[in-house]
């Protein structure tokens, strides 16, 4: 391979131009910096594509919060934003599928006692006030609620709660970690129960709309298809390598932040501190499938107006959504088409991805029609995608590992949702966080 050099120091190289990388160098974009990405679209996990007439988020799906760090952005980029106007709260149990139009209403409906019920609707209660505010503030791993939320596992939070109860948070669990309640702490799950009744937000165009106009903003300063082999710190400088157009480069810069998933910066950063090294190793990461099926009929058809997305109970599928739901009704009509994109996770996620993709949509549509059987003979074509997915919190006790998650290792500096509380918003956060360490020092 010819080798090629760029003698010039630049002020800061970030590697990885996922959601966080790109906003620290959006953040940095008056500065000498130069972003590098190995794949030729922008983006990491907010990959969008298109299927029949709809663009559909393979990855990354909904922004959460309106106010929040990722909300306002997309704002401060003007991309457009819509409001997911759920009209039913829907749930699929006991092969059936719920929905009402709130919560009480969807609790009436489902397969429990009405003992269960009472017992589910007061622990709700009780849980959404004591932790309800968490979800408007930024991640703290030293807010004692957190703390507190982190130490046990789900199932150990439940308590003696009846079976029913249980099996609730269970979904939750998986949809939120892709791992069950036996695993994981209770923190995500409950984020993600408090989130399905908030506010969600569509991208217009799809998620990678935002990450494609923060790379917009950079221009030259990011180099897409440009694959990082080596990230070495040297006296006063930090020395880049990268594999771009079929040349080896070397780009130099007075620090370097690293946006790559824990497993990438483990093996690209040379010479790390055993501290350092230790925590990365601890990241674990689970497993997600995602497919996509477009539809001869439109998707209100086989779910029922109002609704967006289904948490699964029972089946290998643990939620599905309509990603044509935010479409002006016109156009749907006019296609006559629908679109469905459901999820799995963990273990039935790792068998998925050793078949072929072909093998991987048909067992995924079997699913699908075994939920919803007037599917049956209506999926006109379908795309696969799979996924791993860091999440640190997700195992009692790892929020002792972020101080060092987070600390900087001399010049080079570390981002990405695995360094935070997960999601874009947490992406959003740490890329600012080491803005900060970088504009302070
Ligand atoms: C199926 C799915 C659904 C999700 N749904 C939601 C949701 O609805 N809402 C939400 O808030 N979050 C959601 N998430 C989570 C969200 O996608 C992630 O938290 C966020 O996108 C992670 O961004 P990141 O920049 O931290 O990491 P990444 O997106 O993984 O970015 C890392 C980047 O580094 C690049 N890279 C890797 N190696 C190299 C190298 N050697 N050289 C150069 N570049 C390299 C990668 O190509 C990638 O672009 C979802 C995730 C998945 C998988």
């Amino acid at each position: 391979m010819a080798e090629a050099k760029e003698e010039n120091v630049l002020d800061t190289i970030v590697v990885g131009g996922g959601l966080a990388g790109l906003t620290a160098a959006y953040r940095l974009r008056d500065r000498d910096v130069l972003l590098l990405e190995k794949e030729e679209i922008p983006g990491g996990r907010t990959v969008s594509r298109k299927l029949g007439p709809y663009v559909y988020n393979a990855g990354a799906q909904v922004i959460l919060g309106d106010s929040s760090p990722l909300a306002r952005l997309a704002d401060e980029l003007d991309v457009k934003r819509t409001l997911i106007a759920k009209s039913k709260l829907p749930f699929f149990t006991n092969g059936k599928l719920y929905s009402a139009s709130g919560q009480i209403g969807l609790l009436r409906k489902l397969p429990m006692s009405l003992a269960d019920k009472l017992r589910f609707a007061w622990f709700s209660l009780r849980l959404k006030r004591k932790y309800g505010s968490l979800a408007d503030k930024p991640f703290d791993p030293k807010d004692p609620k957190i703390i507190e939320l982190n130490s046990t596992t789900v199932d150990q939070f439940l308590g003696s709660v009846p079976r029913s109860v249980r099996d609730l948070w269970e979904v939750f669990a998986v949809v939120a970690t892709t791992t069950g309640g036996d695993v994981v702490t209770p923190y995500h799950p409950l984020m993600v129960l408090l989130f399905f009744l908030e506010d969600e937000y569509f991208v217009e165009g799809g998620t990678n709309q935002l990450t494609i106009a923060l790379c917009r903003m950079l221009g030259e300063k990011a180099k897409l298809g440009a694959e990082v082999v080596e990230v070495k710190e040297m006296d006063d400088r930090v020395q880049v390598t990268y594999d771009l157009d079929g040349a080896r480069k070397t780009a130099q810069a007075r620090q370097c932040i690293m946006a790559t998933q824990a497993p990438i910066t483990l093996k690209v950063v040379q010479d790390l501190p055993d501290w350092k090294r230790d925590v990365l190793a601890r990241i674990e990461y689970g497993s997600m499938t995602t497919a996509a099926f477009l539809l001869s009929e439109p998707s209100e058809r086989f779910l029922g107006k109002g609704v967006w997305r289904v948490p699964v109970q029972g089946q290998m599928i643990c939620a599905l959504t309509d990603p044509s739901y935010t479409y002006p009704r016109e156009f749907k009509e006019e296609t006559g088409q629908g679109l469905l994109r459901v999820y799995t996770g963990d273990k039935v996620s790792k068998e998925l991805m050793g078949r072929s993709d072909g093998e991987v949509a048909e067992t995924l549509m079997d699913d699908l029609v075994a939920m919803l059987p007037q599917i049956k003979g209506k999926v006109v074509e379908s795309d696969v995608a799979h996924w791993y997915h860091a999440l640190p919190l997700w195992k009692p006790g790892h929020d002792a590992i972020y101080p060092n998650l987070q600390a900087p290792t001399g010049r080079i500096h570390y981002c990405g949702d695995y360094t935070g509380p997960g999601f874009m918003n947490g992406s959003v956060l740490t890329a600012y966080r080491v803005v900060e360490e970088i504009e302070k020092a």
